[in-house]
């Protein structure tokens, strides 16, 4: 059977979940139509998912129609879960991008054009919701042609508006179809003329694709449907046309036309072109060949995690056939993997199947050693199909469960929501001793939260994450204690002198001996070591650990009865704190790097931007419309910087931030600083 492998994306909202719907019970493949409004669509299934009214999660919905096997791919539109976009675009030929007819194109809908052109996907553009107030498809036509291309061009006119909105004309067949169940009527004489005119803007970009059509058109012969049907066909393949479609996914309005332009518009997967892979033996780049009969090459590009049912991947077959019940090998992981039953999926459903062949999408329950990205092959012939490039995980909180008892359970799942989520990392921050949990945006981590709650059972509480403040000192001193304590018995006694000295940043801490004359017995040296490493954890400012500092023991004095491991430690620690107080000690915090890519026009705002949060910009790159702007800005202040960017440039900035170096925090801050870590000290 012939394969059409599609991804819906939009702008949230536009429609994608309710045409999925639309095209699952126009063809059959479920006999109750679900609504999104109600929570009972197909793709939209997980308790999650229902509660918010919005997709989270790519879902799997095949359907069958014109005798082909179509394998739909429902995608979020929220910014927050780009990566599930991915993921679908990563394994399909083609793509439909929903725009709503009243709202036009929006945000999301120009973010999701830019993934389908990073990957060259052939595709086409359904403008949804024309039975709505406000509907309007001539100004939505011409937001899509002016912001996403002029070479989105109609293959349909809608036939009336908002609750006038009747049907479709198709401008190749110059037929009108009307209501739900797409009657075939002439097109209404008021639009004979619009239509025309449309069908022949349409005709003449689509023959520049066909050489011998073009010249049949240009010398005036007339070219026939069939003719013009393959001339869309081939330009949209060849990304040189994107067909745009008209109708009301909610009352299944053009929902037919759809199936048939997938079928007919969009590439089976052999048409792909070539699909190339990293040979794991010879390290050589290799075409993979889109057939059956060669050996296995399939990408995982997706992972859930349920309690219940346990791990679940979803992969794409490019080359060979998988079977159940067998052995195949990983290459990205150098192991072999036991397959068990395979399924196809409809939503949260799932249906045995003995085999996936080459082309198809499949899914297989509890892989092993398999994760998201990962190839599946013959171990024989070992290939690494190139992975899915997941967003950046910019957005960090410290998280921890609310019951201090949880602390175990919240380990353990940790890294299976993660699995499921390769835009989510977590790590253990040893600076702060916190959990920290990092993903794109707020909604992406608070809905992370929300999985756990639901799926796992652990209530967790999501913070910004504590800055690791560390001290140091900014004079040498000197500084001495002397431990003595006469208590009856055996007594107490250790005598240290130590100098301090700043280091330059990133100096780290040094501790130097230079007793001269035994003055201190080398056998007590390292008490005095581990007194001073003891007291260094935490400063006389606030309690910070202190950094950039070197601590000479240049002389002290000893007791030949009293003299102990201990007391030289405790003599040591004191000497140091005393010697920090002394030092005009201060806060330095961490100040990051940034990379921050924009349009040009947004360099002012960042840059703007910036200059309230302390950050100094060291260079800009500009090229290409994109503006690379490169900044150091202290991290406290960039605790939102994945939120800030993106409403400051609606979404069309990322950056890249890693640690550089620690500074000095000004001094009108650092009361602050030291005032809040005394209060919370307090409170714990
Ligand atoms: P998605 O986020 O792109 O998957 O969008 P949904 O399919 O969840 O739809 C978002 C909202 O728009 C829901 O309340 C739908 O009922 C509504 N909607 C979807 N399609 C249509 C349509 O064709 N007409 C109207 N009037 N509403 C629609």
């Amino acid at each position: 059977m012939q394969i059409r492998n599609v991804v819906l994306l939009s702008h949230q909202g536009a429609g994608k979940t309710s045409l999925v719907e639309s095209m699952l019970f126009a063809s059959g493949a479920i006999q109750r139509l679900g609504s999104a409004a109600d929570g009972t669509t197909t793709s939209d299934y997980d308790p999650v998912e229902i509660e918010r009214q919005m997709g989270i999660n790519l879902s799997l919905l095949p359907a069958q129609w014109q005798g082909m096997k179509l394998n739909i791919i429902d995608t979020p539109g929220y910014a927050d879960f780009v990566g599930e976009a991915r993921s679908g675009l990563r394994v399909t030929e083609g793509a439909i991008i929903a725009v709503c007819a009243a709202s036009g194109v929006e945000v999301g809908t120009e973010q999701m054009w830019s993934e389908a052109e990073r990957g060259n996907l052939p595709r086409f553009i359904f403008v949804n919701k024309m039975d709505r107030d406000n509907a309007d498809f001539l100004s939505t036509l011409k937001g899509i042609q002016s912001m996403l291309s002029p070479k989105c061009l109609p293959v349909q006119l809608p036939i009336g508006s908002q609750k006038d909105f009747q049907g479709i004309i198709d401008l190749v067949t110059m037929k009108a179809y009307i209501g739900t169940d797409s009657q075939e009527a002439e097109v209404p004489p008021t639009m004979q003329e619009q239509a025309e005119a449309s069908r022949e803007k349409l005709v003449e970009a689509a023959v520049e694709a066909d050489d011998e059509l073009i010249n049949k058109y240009l010398e005036g012969e007339s070219i026939n449907n069939e003719e013009v049907f393959s001339a869309i066909r081939k330009s949209t393949i060849a990304g040189k046309l994107v067909p745009v479609f008209a109708g009301s996914a909610l009352k299944g309005i053009g929902t037919r036309q759809i199936l048939d332009g997938v079928c007919s518009y969009l590439p089976a997967p052999e048409e792909q072109g070539a699909v190339l892979a990293k040979n794991a033996s010879t390290g050589e780049q290799e075409e993979i060949s889109h057939d059956s009969e060669s050996a296995l090459a399939g990408l995982v590009f997706k992972t859930t995690a349920d309690p219940y049912v346990g791990k679940l991947s979803y992969f794409r077959i490019y080359s060979g056939v998988i079977s159940g019940n067998s052995q195949v090998w990983n290459a990205n992981k150098n192991s072999m993997e036991r397959i068990g039953q395979l399924f196809t999926m409809l939503g949260k459903n799932q249906q045995t199947v003995p085999q996936v062949a080459a082309g198809d999408i499949g899914a297989v329950a509890k892989l092993s050693v398999t994760n998201t990205g990962d190839t599946l092959c013959a171990r024989e012939h070992p290939v690494i199909l190139p992975g899915i490039e997941f967003p950046k995980a910019n957005f960090s909180m410290a998280i921890q469960p609310q019951a201090k008892s949880d602390l175990d359970k919240m380990s353990t799942v940790l890294p299976r929501i993660c699995e499921e989520d390769p835009s989510l990392q977590t790590r253990r921050e040893a600076d702060t001793n916190e959990f920290i949990i990092s993903g794109v945006g707020d909604n992406h981590l608070e809905i992370t939260r929300e999985k756990i709650r639901r799926k796992f059972g652990v209530e967790v509480r999501l913070d910004l994450p504590k800055i690791p403040y560390k001290e140091t000192i900014t004079a040498s001193t000197k500084a001495e204690h002397k431990h003595k304590k006469q208590t009856g018995g055996h007594g107490q006694y250790g005598h240290v002198l130590l100098e301090l000295e700043p280091l330059d940043r990133g100096g780290g801490f040094e501790f130097v001996e230079k007793i001269f004359g035994g003055a201190i017995p080398q056998n007590y040296i390292p008490s005095v070591e581990k007194g001073v490493n003891e007291a260094r954890q935490e400063g006389v400012l606030a309690g910070y650990p202190v950094v950039d500092v070197n601590v000479t023991l240049y002389d002290g004095s000893f007791h030949a009865v009293d003299s102990s491991d201990i007391a030289f430690k405790i003599a040591a620690a004191q000497a140091l704190k005393k010697g920090l107080s002394q030092g005009q000690p201060v806060l330095v915090e961490p100040i990051m790097k940034l990379t921050i890519t924009v349009p040009d026009s947004y360099t002012g705002d960042i840059t703007s931007d910036l200059n309230t949060k302390r950050g100094r910009v060291l260079g800009m790159n500009p090229g290409d419309g994109v503006n690379v702007i490169e900044a150091q800005a202290p991290y406290a202040e960039l605790l939102r910087y994945a939120l800030n960017l993106r409403s400051l440039t609606q979404g069309r900035g990322s950056f890249a931030m890693e640690f550089d170096h620690y500074e000095e925090v000004p001094a009108h801050l650092s009361q602050k600083v030291i005032a809040d870590k005394q209060k919370a000290d307090k409170g714990d």
